[in-house]
């Protein structure tokens, strides 16, 4: 089976008013494309710093990140750039949708940082917005959503670049049980589609609706089972 990410030994430290934060103390884990990651523990175990280096939006301080079997650990700022903007797609829990943008402007915006915008990104952005059931709603703006709205279109948007891999912090962390459950089936059925996701959550019903759960704690992994 082909290796999405391939993570060994790593570490990241903070070192901050002189003190020296262990974040994560050499974590070490392969994760098979296709593959649904959820990464749980408790607040301040790393969970964030792991999925912020795993998007290339933070570098480690020691050890490696192969991602499709090449060491990103050592790349240019501009090329992990690119990779951000073409490879992984990124969802959070407060969506951070741009409030003057329409549902469908925000879904187009990771195609700016692409420069990928043209006619055929712009009919994938509606195709999109259609996918994720929003197709009635293509010019509302982001405060005329509910937040499982806000979060279709942020998901609608994490996906305009056809990225292999998925990046969610507690998607679903501002939402009630019922939005919850149909943002966990869209993100099954990406992840049927054969996409790689790797989600934070505190929530073991929403850990169990993945195919494999890694806890942290401290910096370390404690477990790393397959449902
Ligand atoms: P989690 O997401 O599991 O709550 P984080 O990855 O955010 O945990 O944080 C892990 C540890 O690293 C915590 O002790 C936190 O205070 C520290 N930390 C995170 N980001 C920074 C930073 N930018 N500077 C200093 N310390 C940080
Ligand atoms: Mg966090």
């Amino acid at each position: 089976m082909k290796l999405a990410v391939q993570i060994q030994d790593l570490r990241k430290e903070y070192v901050l008013g002189g003190e020296t934060v262990h974040a994560l103390r050499g974590v070490s884990f392969d994760v098979p494309e296709g593959d649904f990651i959820s990464i749980m523990g408790p607040s301040g175990s790393g969970k964030s710093t792991l999925l912020n280096l795993l998007g290339c939006l933070d570098r480690p301080t020691g050890g490696r990140y192969l991602l499709s079997g090449v060491d990103v650990s050592q790349m240019s700022d501009d090329r992990l750039a690119d990779i951000r903007a073409t490879r992984i797609g990124f969802i959070f829990q407060s969506y951070n949708l741009i409030p003057a943008l329409t549902v469908v402007e925000n879904i187009e915006v990771p195609l700016y940082y692409s420069r990928r915008i043209n006619p055929a990104s712009k009919a994938r952005s509606l195709e999109l917005a259609e996918m994720v059931g929003l197709g009635q709603r293509l010019g509302h703006r982001p405060t005329q959503l509910s937040g499982g709205q806000q979060q279709r279109v942020a998901i609608a948007r994490s996906l305009v670049n056809d990225p292999e891999f998925i990046l969610a912090d507690e998607p679903t962390g501002n939402l009630d049980s019922v939005t919850t459950s149909e943002i966990l089936d869209l993100l099954q059925r990406l992840n049927g589609e054969g996409r790689t996701i790797i989600m934070v959550t505190h929530e073991p019903d929403v850990a169990q609706r993945t195919k494999r759960s890694i806890v942290l704690r401290d910096g370390n992994i404690v477990s790393d089972l397959r449902h």
